[in-house]
């Protein structure tokens, strides 16, 4: 971006972001969310351009109702009367048609979050009430609508699929991670994805410094230009006390996806960066070596405070060894993988996997509690090899090597020098935000 362009921007931020908006659009990028107010214009677009649509110059001309489109989504405390009442309709009879049917007592009072579109005139009259919802496929929408083109109500039910649109957006960490997505509007999940992604590298619960920033495209699944389900982090980049991190999602034919970094190596570990998923709960408790015997050197593992009932997953794929209580250690498990690799973890407040069962990373196999030798609820972590404790920090790290089958090498590059891209604007963008406040 030129520096003229940025001087302009920084006087007319906000044309500035909706005219990057339609810029975008060209290229499949429907939104940029920075960490200042303004991103949210942009990601509403979708309504902005319904309401081009109208006619409403002509009606005002011709002396008819103005009619409004809205899009909102349904809050979980919302009931159908106070929906309506939020888009500014005001139609009995309606509202008691709406009420017969069977559908809308399911959008309501459910944790989907449909969105709603609502088309009303200025007295409140509702012409048209659509609503869009996720299938359990995950992939596709139901789309409800009723109209009243005439004397009685028209209701129809389509299936489509969703459309996945690309954000950019980014943040620097003041705080927390989740202050600084928080700010961008970046979703959670999209924030503890961003945290898993890197947690082989970066432990965000330690080693985040005050300035780190990141910079991310993720995705989004749409219905109709409404967005209903976060999709898939495409690339990232998280600069961690000056050293920069970067991971790109390619899938090979006939693999399972994975992040690489821009050199096509893969940043898949073996093992989990944490027995304990990233989440906004457990990210204000701490990490501590808390010596419970007494004696810091006899203390061979890592505990994590959490709070009770925080589920626990098993940092690699292996077979429960162990399942019950052991002496200080609690209710326990413990975890063979291969190599003579092994993993405890203890002082559980519930277990809920048996001996012998095989585990794949990540699947939970208990809670956090406080039971055996501990003074309050956290999580004691073990790493052992052949019987040996190691320092877990450091064996949760080894990686894995993944590579690039040479024929896929190209396609590779391509998306990866594409992503690149899309990093640099992200990053340009930011920086230009942060000089224009
Ligand atoms: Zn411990």
């Amino acid at each position: 971006m030129s520096d003229q362009l940025i001087h302009w921007w920084t006087q007319h931020p906000r044309r500035f972001m909706a005219g990057l908006g339609l810029v975008l659009l060209g290229t499949g990028v429907t939104a940029f969310g920075v960490a200042v107010p303004v991103g949210s214009d942009v990601q509403r677009s979708g309504t902005l351009t319904e309401s081009l649509d109208l006619p409403s110059l002509n009606a005002s001309i011709r002396n008819e109702p103005v009619v409004l489109f809205q899009s909102d989504r349904v809050k979980r405390t919302d009931t159908l009367d106070g929906f309506l009442h939020r888009m500014g309709v005001n139609d009995p009879a309606a509202s008691e048609f709406l009420r017969t049917q069977a559908v809308v007592k399911t959008l309501f009072g459910n944790t989907q979050a449909p969105w709603l579109t609502v088309a009303a005139t200025d007295q409140g009259e509702l012409r048209q009430l659509t609503a869009r919802w996720i299938n359990e496929d995950g992939r596709s929408f139901t789309r409800w609508d009723l109209s009243r083109p005439a004397a009685d109500w028209i209701v129809t039910e389509a299936q489509a699929p969703l459309l996945a649109s690309t954000r950019l957006s980014g943040g620097v960490i003041n705080s927390s991670l989740f202050a600084a997505t928080d700010a961008s509007e970046i979703p959670d999940s999209v924030a503890v994805e961003l945290a898993e992604i890197f947690s082989g590298d970066i432990d965000f619960r330690r080693d985040l410094r005050q300035g780190d920033r990141f910079h991310l495209v993720y995705e989004i699944l749409e219905a109709d230009g409404l967005p209903l389900r976060n999709g898939r982090i495409l690339s990232a980049e998280f600069v961690n006390n000056q050293k920069t991190f970067n991971a790109i999602w390619f899938e090979q034919p006939g693999k399972k996806g994975d992040y690489f970094t821009l050199d096509g190596l893969s940043t898949q570990k073996t093992f989990l960066g944490s027995p304990l998923a990233f989440s906004r709960v457990s990210s204000g408790y701490g990490m501590r070596f808390h010596p419970i015997s007494g004696n810091r050197k006899a203390h061979l593992g890592v505990d994590y405070a959490a709070p009770t009932g925080t589920p626990v997953r098993t940092v690699g794929d292996g077979r429960v060894r162990f399942a019950g209580w052991q002496g200080g250690y609690g209710k326990v498990v413990f975890v063979d993988h291969s190599n003579g690799q092994s993993t405890v973890y203890a002082h559980l407040s519930r277990i809920d996997v048996r001996v012998g069962q095989s585990l794949s990373k990540g699947d939970r196999l208990g809670a956090v509690g406080s039971t055996g030798a501990s003074t309050g609820p956290h999580l004691h972590f073990e790493f052992r090899v052949n019987g040996r404790h190691q320092d877990p920090l450091a064996m949760v790290r080894k990686s894995e090597p993944v590579t690039i089958a040479p024929d896929m090498r190209p396609e590779f590059d391509a998306v990866a020098s594409a992503q690149r891209r899309l990093l640099n604007s992200a990053q340009t963008l930011q920086q230009a935000l942060a000089q224009a406040r």
